[in-house]
């Protein structure tokens, strides 16, 4: 790995007291790299360098951010191969996984390329006196970004691009897990043309120092986060002091629903991208998978043959689907969850046996007849573990998919296209895919209600995090 340190302003530094910390292949538990592990005096060199950034950034015109970010977009898409290997290693996902991750990241460059010339104003008369009304948008300021290691690149570009675009320097702090990828991307952007100081890279194994220590600085005006709801309402009340304008993409419990009526080898198909995608360590992740009783068998039986197709090992070898979790703690959860289940009552249909092997593995799982008080319907599974149970009414599941404090994404199959909009509409989550198993699209804002977070990323609506409406009032 070449780059393991500090990304501060243009060069890289090791941290001010010499920290560092490993970074573990999840396939073989060896130590893959050691990486420099900022101070909250490097979080304070971090925001001068974004500070001392801001000026020229922010002056730049739209099309000069724009044609920076369509140069990202360019270099990305011509390195896939070479992230999504570095994903791989300090993630564990299966290549074709990584490879996916790496083209959505890209992605993101472009789309906010694009949005970086299309920030809207208007220009009104107020009714009564007269006066003009000029509102339009200028950048929030320095932005600090916090990202999980489920989506190394992801997570980072779906931040980075749109508060590029709006006019604001960043400063972020990657998952201790997963630091490389985001460190691997600043060469790149340099290349682009991102002047030094625009994007800081800090990792950092004091992270509730390090981001709490940013937040304290009123320089900072953005804090975007994603990860668990537990850190994210830890960030909500430090963000609280300063005001500091927060965008938070937060945990989730996606129910998946199949009505009777649906299209049983679609639904099968989708639950795979819904289950699987990311070895189910995704926030939008099926979490509690509800079938309609009168198409249970049918339904399992095709969902069964796919799972049971697919290969588990090192995610760098060909053929791979489903690649190790990314440590011990969220590996032995998971099997925490199966185990739970089975011993209140779930039937074990496939998978469930921890593999006595080095790496974090665990295999594609199906439990079915999953008894309410199971922990995995009440927290994120986290992994290729599904959890079925059944239900007889449309009112009924509707009431038990919004028995939730998360609201990220729910997905439902039907035939009745016009049941599939009313059933949509009454589920309480920012996304829905509807007949479809997967809802992630960088023109598409992206984010959750109730305890899933505040704020969208990606589409229109991304940018708008990191830009301040002002209205002008005058005369002429
Ligand atoms: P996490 O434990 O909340 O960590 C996320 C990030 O926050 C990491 O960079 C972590 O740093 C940092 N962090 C931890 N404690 C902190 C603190 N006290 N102050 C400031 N930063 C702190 O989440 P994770 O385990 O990495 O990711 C899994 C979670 O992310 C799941 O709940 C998943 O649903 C959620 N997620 C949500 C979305 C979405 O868009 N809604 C997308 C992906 C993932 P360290 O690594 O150094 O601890």
């Amino acid at each position: 790995m070449k780059h393991t340190q500090l990304y501060i302003g243009g060069q890289w530094r090791d941290a001010s007291d010499g920290g560092t910390f490993d970074v573990l292949n999840p396939a073989d538990e060896s130590v893959l790299a050691t990486v420099a592990s900022g101070t909250v005096a490097d979080a304070k060199a971090a925001l001068d360098a974004a500070d001392a950034a801001f000026e020229d950034w922010r002056s730049r015109t739209p099309r000069q951010r724009a044609e920076i970010l369509r140069k990202a977009f360019e270099l990305f898409s011509a390195r896939l191969d070479h992230f999504a290997r570095i994903i791989t290693l300090e993630n564990g996902k299966a290549r074709s996984d990584a490879m996916g991750e790496a083209a959505y990241s890209a992605e993101f460059f472009r789309w906010y390329s694009e949005e970086a010339v299309r920030a809207e104003g208007h220009v009104g008369m107020a009714p009564s006196s007269g006066a003009r009304i000029v509102v339009h948008q200028k950048p929030a300021g320095i932005a600090v970004l916090v990202t999980p290691w489920n989506f190394p690149a992801a997570m980072g570009t779906r931040k980075i691009a749109p508060a590029l675009a709006a006019g604001c320097p960043v400063v972020i702090k990657p998952a201790s897990e997963t630091p490389l990828t985001m460190l691997e991307l600043m060469p790149l952007l340099e290349e682009a043309g991102v002047p030094p100081g625009v994007v800081n890279v800090l990792p950092s194994r004091s992270s509730g120092a390090v981001v709490g220590a940013m937040l304290e600085d009123p320089r900072v005006r953005v804090i975007s986060f994603t990860g668990s709801t537990e850190v994210g309402r830890k960030l909500l009340h430090a963000a609280a002091d300063n005001v500091v304008k927060p965008a938070m993409e937060l945990g989730g419990n996606a129910p998946f629903i199949v009505f009777e009526d649906a299209d049983l080898d679609a639904a099968a198909d989708g639950l795979m991208l819904a289950k699987m995608r990311n070895i189910g360590e995704a926030c939008t992740a099926a979490n509690r998978i509800y079938v309609h009783e009168a198409v249970e068998e049918p339904f399992v039986a095709k969902y069964a043959e796919r799972m049971a197709k697919l290969k588990m090992g090192n995610g760098l070898e060909d053929g791979i689907d489903v690649g190790p979790l990314v440590n011990a703690e969220t590996r032995d959860k998971v099997a925490h969850f199966v185990d739970d289940a089975v011993s209140k009552g779930a039937k074990l249909r496939l998978g469930g046996q921890r593999p006595n092997v080095k790496g974090f593995y665990y295999p594609p799982t199906i439990l079915t007849a999953v008894p309410d008080n199971a922990e995995c319907l009440q927290d994120e599974i986290f992994g290729p573990v599904a959890a079925i149970q059944t239900f007889t009414d449309e009112k009924e599941i509707v009431k038990r998919a919004n028995d939730t404090i998360y609201g990220l994404v729910a997905y439902l199959y039907t035939g009745d296209m016009r049941r599939g909009l009313r059933v949509s509409e009454a589920l309480e989550f920012g996304m829905i895919g509807l007949n479809r198993g997967l809802v992630s699209d960088p023109a598409a804002p992206f984010g959750g209600v109730k305890q899933s977070g505040l704020g969208r990323e990606g589409g229109k609506e991304g940018m708008q995090e990191f830009m301040e409406t002002q209205y002008i009032s005058t005369t002429w």
